[in-house]
């Protein structure tokens, strides 16, 4: 039983079972043993890899998107750019490198970013360009913004609920033998129903992620107010039901209640939710992330890349197209949701 186990077991057994975004928050967060403030897990010698980390034509293509997308508003007031969870950085270098010389493109960049040590990482990064972190998006001055979020919002913690004969019911986080065990709460709780969740039948789940109501709320006021575009990807779907909770260690799924802060816990984003509560902008079509990127030209960018490459180089810049693309890999799990001001024309590729 690692430290956190015994805190997690000791916490339980004071105060009763404890909800799975209050166990995800733990595991996640805690200062000392928490999985994103203590580990490094991106890279092939991590737990996972995200776009930006596969290659560098991910960032180069995102990048190019949102200075024609921010172009094409006309708006003369001065952007900022702001990423959510840069985990390394790397999306916001590649971003930054390929649009340096657009001038009306973002010089300047908030990130939101909870671990310190990532955020060294990011520092070093992004050396030679403006930036300033932030623990809340309304540290973010009066005015349009650029913002991306990749991969973020699945590591938001959520909780579930389960429908029961009488009503729904939380899936909670309890002790059974010795161990961290699911649970169902004995109370019934009254969920906020939406049209979907009535369209349930006894034993489905359903999960809400608390805080995608005050993020997208603060991102949807400053984009309709001001102009601007987010760009969210993520894995997930459009009015997602049943149990998503996951826990990847070292590229594989693993039980999520065992080894707590030592392993990778997220779920699939909702994007249904997070467009409802962007009601006073314009939403994108759920696209997926191969569609968008092919539209923007991988194929041809990764040809020019290619003739520079010969033996591994060539062959790991091959299977990192694919990954990305591909229905199989990356490709159609992974959507892409733009939030833009109300009337405004789509941006090329959505
Ligand atoms: N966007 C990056 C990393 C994704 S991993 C990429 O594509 O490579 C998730 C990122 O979100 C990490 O940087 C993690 O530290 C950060 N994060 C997770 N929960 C957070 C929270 N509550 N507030 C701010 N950042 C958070």
């Amino acid at each position: 039983m690692n430290s956190l186990n015994r805190l997690l077991n000791q916490q339980i057994r004071h105060n009763g079972p404890i909800s799975i975004s209050q166990f995800m928050e733990i595991c996640l967060l805690h200062p000392q043993y928490g999985y994103y403030t203590s580990s490094s897990p991106f890279g092939q010698k991590g737990d996972f890899v995200t776009a930006p980390e596969v290659s560098q034509m991910f960032g180069e293509l995102i990048g190019l998107f949102l200075a024609q997308a921010w172009s094409d508003q006309k708006n003369l007031g001065e952007a900022v750019f702001v990423e959510l969870g840069p985990g390394r950085g790397t999306l916001a270098a590649d971003i930054m490198r390929v649009t340096k010389s657009i001038k009306h493109f973002p010089k300047k960049i908030y990130l939101l970013e909870v671990s310190d040590k990532l955020k060294l990482l990011q520092k070093t990064n992004l050396e030679g360009y403006q930036v300033e972190w932030i623990e809340n998006l309304n540290q973010i001055p009066p005015g349009p913004i650029i913002l991306i979020a990749n991969e973020f919002f699945d590591s938001l913690p959520i909780n579930q609920y389960v429908k029961e004969a009488d009503g729904w019911h939380e899936r909670l986080i309890g002790i059974k033998d010795g161990k961290l065990a699911f649970g169902i709460s004995e109370q019934k709780i009254n969920i906020q129903s939406t049209d979907y969740f009535t369209q349930t039948v006894e034993g489905d789940i359903v999960e809400i992620r608390p805080s995608v109501e005050p993020i997208i709320t603060e991102i949807s006021n400053k984009i309709s107010h001001w102009g601007g575009i987010s760009l969210i990807i993520d894995y997930g779907s459009w009015n997602l039901k049943g149990n998503t909770f996951q826990a990847i260690k070292g590229h594989n799924f693993v039980n999520p209640l065992e080894k707590p802060g030592e392993v990778d816990l997220s779920a699939h984003v909702d994007f249904s939710a997070l467009a409802r509560n962007a009601s006073n902008c314009l939403i994108s079509k759920l696209t997926d992330q191969g569609v968008l990127l092919e539209r923007l030209g991988i194929t041809e960018r990764a040809k020019i890349l290619s003739k520079s490459l010969k033996a591994d180089d060539l062959k790991n810049h091959v299977a990192a197209h694919r990954r990305l693309t591909h229905p199989k890999e990356m490709g159609t799990l992974f959507k892409v949701m733009a939030i833009l001001p109300k009337l405004s024309q789509m941006p090329l590729g959505l």
